[in-house]
């Protein structure tokens, strides 16, 4: 037999002489008292008391958009840090190392990834595998970098043409852009 009743942090929720102290509650002379809010649940078959948050961490699945930042560029892939999933503001769950393959970054044929992507970029992704890790695309027309600094003076990059422009040294780059780069609102 379960109970299951909302508690809120350090409520007292069971005696040690009972239960043990387990997931999302902690044991304070004698008693049991919550960690988090969430659902208390009695374990009696296993004489533990846990506090279940109602709000746990997304665990992101293929087909989810996310936004990331790419951390590195190498000869047939980037990768980057999955930061949130589009739509919420929980955690993410799953390990955030992720990795876009070369074929994966824009619709046209691109050997060289440094001319899509580049280290620091905020970039809008779909994920398209989960195992063994976090694998991403790029490649839709609303999916690509939405936003990005010129790596030599910081300003923040204007979109020009199909790539990026930097007012501050006059110097323009190639990369694979989301369609709304410069209007995102997250
Ligand atoms: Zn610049």
């Amino acid at each position: 037999m379960t109970d299951k009743i909302e508690v809120f942090p350090g409520d007292e929720v069971a005696e040690e002489e009972e239960y043990l102290a387990s997931d999302g509650t902690f044991a304070d002379n004698g008693k049991i008292y919550a960690s988090q809010i969430g659902i208390l649940e009695l374990d009696d078959n296993e004489c533990v008391a846990r506090v279940v948050s109602p709000n746990p961490p997304n665990i992101l699945k293929t087909g989810d958009v996310v936004y990331a930042v790419v951390s590195d560029i190498r000869n047939t892939m980037a990768t980057a840090d999955v930061v949130a999933k589009d739509g919420t503001t929980r955690g993410i769950g799953n390990e955030t190392y992720a990795t876009i393959h070369v074929s994966k970054i824009s619709q046209g044929y691109t050997d060289d990834v440094s001319k899509e992507l580049r280290k620091g970029d905020f970039i809008r992704a779909r994920v398209i595998g989960t195992k063994p890790s976090l694998q991403l695309t790029t490649k839709e027309d609303h999916l690509g970098v939405i936003r990005s600094l010129c790596g030599q003076c910081k300003t923040e990059f204007v979109k020009k043409g199909h790539g990026l422009y930097c007012p501050v040294c006059e110097r323009s780059m190639p990369r694979k852009l989301a369609d709304d780069y410069g209007d995102v609102k997250i």
